[in-house]
């Protein structure tokens, strides 16, 4: 996929400089004559950095900056001020407002294209830290943090919409005999795998994390009781119908589920749903492994 750059700068000639120096870079490069549109046009086309003329008429560099940097969908996208004006005070407005870089004109290709660079790398590492901080390294699922985060945001959503809510918790069986036959790299790639066909047979719309080692949760949002069973039904019989082939091995394991089905009239906290997830899960392994068992949490109409 192509680096989209947008450039905005009300004077033409500056726009085609720009755009002929950062298109024989291979960049996707779209441009805008005025500040009105750079929000709107920002969100729609995502570009991964911007470069800003200061000196506009009606709106102008400092106020587009603003509006950028206060939008939760625009406000990580790097800004970089082109500008004639290099007095101290203004460099300092624009830092302020969260611009990343400036450019002097009249442009310098080879400035152009390092500051742009330098910028470009700078936002790519951020979203990479960001990603890290919220999915597993190891399945790319969310980590036990934000899988909790989420469903508690789900669950108040639910409970304001007056809809059910399903929290599943699923535990891989004997998966500490896996690690000591096969060894810890085979388990990580059982994890890895795990977690895929957990993501194919579900819908879009659920929260799939791993909770902790061979643990995952699964929040079902707008669902039914018939159909949550069903998820867990589907997702543990894939597991169990799988062959899992890895370096020279051909190894077969299961899961057991636990699903916390709350209706919404039952006045319980978020807590306690996943609490009851928990327990039902024990119950699954206490009655054999390999299934999955459901605790529902009824309308207390009283
Ligand atoms: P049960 O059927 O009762 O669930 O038993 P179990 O052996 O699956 O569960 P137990 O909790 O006793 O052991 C879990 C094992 O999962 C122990 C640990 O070595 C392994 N494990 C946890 N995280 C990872 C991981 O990231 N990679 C690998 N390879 N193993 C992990
Ligand atoms: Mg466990
Ligand atoms: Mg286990």
């Amino acid at each position: 996929m192509s680096i989209k750059i947008l450039v905005v700068d009300d004077n033409k000639l500056n726009v085609k400089l720009l755009k002929d120096i950062l298109e024989d870079e291979k960049y996707e490069v779209h441009t805008l004559d005025s500040g009105i549109h750079v929000l709107e046009k920002s969100i729609d086309i995502k570009p991964d950095a911007i470069l800003l003329d200061i000196m506009m008429p009606g709106i102008d560099g400092f106020e587009v900056c603003r509006l950028l940097k206060e939008s939760s969908e625009t406000k990580n996208i790097p800004i970089i001020m082109v500008t004639a004006k290099t007095e101290g005070e203004d460099l300092k407005k624009a830092f302020h407002l969260g611009a990343f870089d400036y450019i002097k004109k009249p442009i310098d290709e080879l400035e152009v294209l390092a500051r742009l660079n330098s910028a470009l790398m700078f936002s790519q590492q951020q979203k990479k830290l960001e990603s890290m901080a919220m999915k597993d390294g190891l399945t790319d699922l969310y980590n036990h943090k934000l899988s909790i985060e989420l469903f508690e945001k789900e669950f108040i959503k639910a409970r304001r919409h007056h809809k059910s809510i399903a929290f599943l918790m699923l535990d891989i069986d004997y998966f500490k005999n896996i690690n000591d036959s096969y060894g810890h790299r085979v388990g990580d790639e059982i994890l890895r795998e795990v977690a895929d066909i957990i993501k194919k047979n579900s819908r879009v719309s659920d929260i799939i994390g791993r909770y902790g080692g061979e643990e995952f949760c699964i929040t079902l949002v707008d669902i039914s009781i018939e159909e949550a069973e069903l998820v867990c039904e589907r997702i543990r019989q894939a597991i169990d119908s799988n062959t899992f082939t890895i370096k020279e091995h051909s190894i077969h394991i299961t899961l057991s589920i636990g699903n916390c089905f709350k209706y919404p009239e039952n006045p319980c906290g978020y807590e306690e749903v996943i609490i009851q997830a928990d327990k039902a899960l024990y119950q699954a392994k206490r009655l054999g492994k390999n299934r999955s068992e459901t605790y529902i949490l009824e309308n207390n109409n009283g």
